[in-house]
């Protein structure tokens, strides 16, 4: 039997930004205002500095307008959501990105319900949250899709074709990977299995799937024996570990050693999933300024 085919995030995903890149253009070309991307980030977390630099220069590169707002450690909830509410009555900002997680003090479900639903380009807020949980199968995804399963899915169906019909067994549940994922896998007509960390047989249920998907966080925890030959295997998990010589490197929830062999398309850990997040963000801005310029949302 031949290896499976790696699916390449990172092909995709430059591919997804050359898409989102020209949407812009075209959108400022019929007159309207260049998309407007709000980053804020409070506190001074080294990864999330990274993150939101990372997201701001993306989108200055795609042709958009980035703003980049930095908070002190120190401030209050009241103060974030006052910022909050000028941001959703600027109608230079299209998107509002929140980065997470936010100091102790401050309650994120406040500061994910304040964000204004149009605005919400990691679709978290619970009105996205609501419309993603009752969509009707097939229906057009017209409002903010968190990122990453907007990734797992353009991804699944850039090397599956159409998915209607298959068994997806969709590892975690929680609400920024797992259960998005089951909802877009439901609109697309799989059947849906989600499981977690009070599943019985995992292997067992694994081995019946056509599709699984692994979000846990933990490192190379989806055996080989665990997967029907052929099958896809989307590993959206991300484990640092230290490698040779006390060096680190990232691996999957997957190992994919063992499920190269077996499966018959496969993301690899890093370059899969990964990368598709902050691309799907981009795409996530441009629909919503699309929206605000009462066009109707263009397919990816
Ligand atoms: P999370 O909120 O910690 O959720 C983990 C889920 O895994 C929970 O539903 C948990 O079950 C389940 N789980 C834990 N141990 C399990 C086991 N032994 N068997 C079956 N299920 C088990 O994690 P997350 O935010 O979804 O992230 C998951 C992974 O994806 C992490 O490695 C994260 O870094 C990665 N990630 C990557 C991207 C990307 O851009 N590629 C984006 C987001 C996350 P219970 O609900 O029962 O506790």
């Amino acid at each position: 039997m031949t290896d499976a085919k790696l699916i390449d995030g990172k092909a995709f995903a430059a591919g997804l930004r050359h898409r989102v890149a020209k949407g812009v253009a075209e959108l400022v070309a019929s007159g309207a205002p260049k998309p407007g991307l709000a980053t804020i980030l409070v506190g001074a977390d080294p990864a999330s500095q990274v993150y939101v630099r990372s997201k701001g220069k993306l989108a200055a590169e795609l042709g958009m307008a980035s703003l980049d707002h930095r908070l002190g450690a120190e401030t209050t909830e009241a103060e974030l959501l006052a910022l909050i509410a000028k941001l959703n009555g600027d109608p230079a900002i299209n998107g509002i990105l929140v980065q997470l997680p936010l100091p102790k003090h401050i309650e994120t479900s406040h500061v994910l319900l304040a964000v204004d639903p149009a605005k919400d380009v990691d679709g978290f807020h619970p009105v996205n949250v609501g419309r993603l949980g009752s969509i009707v199968a097939g229906a057009p995804l017209d409002f903010p899709v968190p990122c990453t399963p907007l990734g797992v899915l353009m991804l699944l169906q850039d090397a599956l074709g159409s998915l209607s019909g298959r068994h997806a067994v969709i590892i975690g549940r929680s609400n920024l990977v797992g259960r998005p994922v089951a909802q877009l896998l439901l609109r697309a007509d799989c059947t849906i299995t989600i499981t977690h960390s009070r599943t019985r047989d995992l292997p067992g249920l694994c081995r019946q799937a056509d599709i699984v998907v692994v979000a846990i966080g933990k490192r190379e925890f989806v055996r080989g024996d665990w997967i029907k030959p052929g099958a896809a295997v989307i590993d959206v998990g991300i484990n640092r570990i230290v490698a040779e010589a006390g060096k680190t490197r990232l691996v999957g929830d997957a190992d994919f050693a063992e499920i190269l062999p077996v499966a018959g398309y496969l993301t690899p850990v890093p370059g899969g999933v990964g990368p598709m997040t902050v691309a799907c963000l981009m795409f996530n801005t441009l629909q919503a300024a699309r929206r605000a310029a009462g066009l109707p949302f263009a397919s990816a």
